[in-house]
């Protein structure tokens, strides 16, 4: 029977000896991240991927983030840690209606936030990511845009963006959106020294009370960069664990026990030995169609500086 040590350094061994590359979404346990080739947000790692030397490449994720490795690395094999990771946002909007939304809204570009499948992918113009949507979403020549499928990511550009007309799907982060205003108001009260940080996929009650919205990377850099010492962090409850490893002479406060990302969570340190073996996961593979009408959603993002 392995420890935790001893499991991760068998891993280390093994990813070395099979030339294997490891990605951990920074939704991922703190044991994972160790044993990582590269940490962060789902673009980033499949950014980390395409140059990556290795020919295979396990995600530890879910579902859309392996996908989106495999749309910019086709020649790799890519392999999701846990078959059952989904994402519920990622998921929840269908194809048909997105063509429906573009029959409504003909003048409309289709924006989808990169939390969505290839196949919804492949029917958009362009994709963003919760740190380029504002940038991405202003530089388009389009004055109407159709968002998806987070309505809340979505509400919080337009109020940025106030010249342009948006119509939005009903979809979000069932983690994020778990999030509400009596949390803020009890952290208030138990931490009133703390700054508030949150995603911007929590409902606009707790955007509009934070500090600082922004991406996972975001809260990270505004925690590095300042000069306070504590802390609440409204998003997946990992990033108060992990930040507190890094910066453990500061408090880090979770706004709500609630934020956890189940499909996150399937994934342990053991499912990734196995994969390393050859016994779990699940190898990605993608229709070359939709895998390039999801690339070129993608190839626009970067265009468009995102
Ligand atoms: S935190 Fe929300 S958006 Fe992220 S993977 Fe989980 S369900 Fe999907």
């Amino acid at each position: 029977m392995f420890n935790i040590a001893d499991l991760q350094k068998e891993i280390i061994r093994l990813k070395k000896e099979k030339d294997i590359c490891i990605l951990a979404h920074a939704y991922q346990p703190h044991n994972i991240l160790e044993i990582a080739d590269f940490t962060g947000d789902s673009f980033g790692l499949s950014v980390e991927a395409s140059k990556a030397p290795q020919k295979t490449i396990l995600m530890c994720g879910v579902r859309f983030m392996a996908q989106s490795v495999k749309i910019l690395c086709p020649d790799k094999k890519v392999i999701l840690s846990h078959p059952q990771a989904g994402c519920p946002m990622a998921e929840q909007m269908t194809v048909e209606q997105v063509r429906e939304m573009r029959r409504l809204h003909p003048n409309a570009a289709v924006v989808a936030y990169i939390n969505t499948t290839a196949e919804l992918k492949n029917e958009c113009d362009v994709c963003v990511t919760s740190a380029s949507a504002l940038k991405i979403v202003k530089n388009m020549a389009e004055k109407e845009i159709i968002f998806i499928p987070d309505c809340n990511l979505g509400s919080w550009i337009q109020n940025q963006v106030p010249d342009k007309k948006f119509y939005f799907y009903s979809g979000g982060c069932p983690v994020h959106m778990s999030i509400r205003k009596k949390d803020v108001d009890e952290a208030r009260i138990l931490y009133p020294g703390a700054k508030l940080l949150v995603h911007p996929e929590c409902l606009k009650e707790i955007t509009e009370q934070a500090d600082y919205v922004g991406s996972t990377t975001g809260i990270m850099k505004y925690v590095e960069n300042s000069e306070h010492n504590e802390f609440i962090i409204g998003t997946d409850n990992s990033i108060a664990q992990h930040l507190q490893y890094a910066y453990p002479e500061k408090r880090f406060y979770t706004l709500s026990k609630y934020c956890v990302c189940h499909d996150m969570r399937l994934t342990t340190l053991v499912d990734v030995y196995n994969c390393l073996k050859g016994l779990s996961g699940e190898e990605i593979t993608l229709d070359e169609n939709v895998r390039q009408g999801a690339k070129s959603c993608i190839d626009k993002m970067i265009a468009y500086g995102g």
